[in-house]
């Protein structure tokens, strides 16, 4: 089990994601929908691994992971990527993210992904 936090600008992937997390055991213990708001909440939280999307507003996916490893640099982190991303996921896997999960999101590959990376 881990405690997760989701930064995604869709509600609905939020609710994916959060639901299909829960129901494998795992704790979601926030969420946020730009990198700003992100930044913000991990002042306050300690996740075990962050989903973070790649095309948000205010702050995307590849700035806030470059804050992110700055900040906590030990910090798990798996991208959500739409199609036509390869470049931006490559980017972001050079930046430290451990991994990613492309849209649409398909709930047993996810799973599979994100326990490959926690215990
Ligand atoms: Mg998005």
């Amino acid at each position: 089990m881990a405690k997760i936090f989701i930064v995604d600008d869709s509600r609905i992937i939020r609710k994916v994601l959060t639901a299909a997390l829960t129901g494998a055991g795992h704790e979601i213990i926030g969420e946020a929908s730009n990198g700003e708001e992100a930044l913000t909440a991990l002042e306050s939280i300690t996740p075990d691994l962050v989903t973070l999307d790649i095309t948000m507003p205010v702050m995307d996916g590849l700035e806030t992971l470059a804050n992110i490893r700055i900040k906590y640099p030990d910090l798990k982190v798996i991208m959500i990527s739409a199609a036509g991303q390869k470049n931006k996921v490559m980017q972001a896997l050079k930046l430290g993210a451990l991994d990613f999960i492309r849209k649409p999101v398909e709930k047993d590959e996810m799973l599979d992904v994100i326990n490959k990376h926690v215990v």
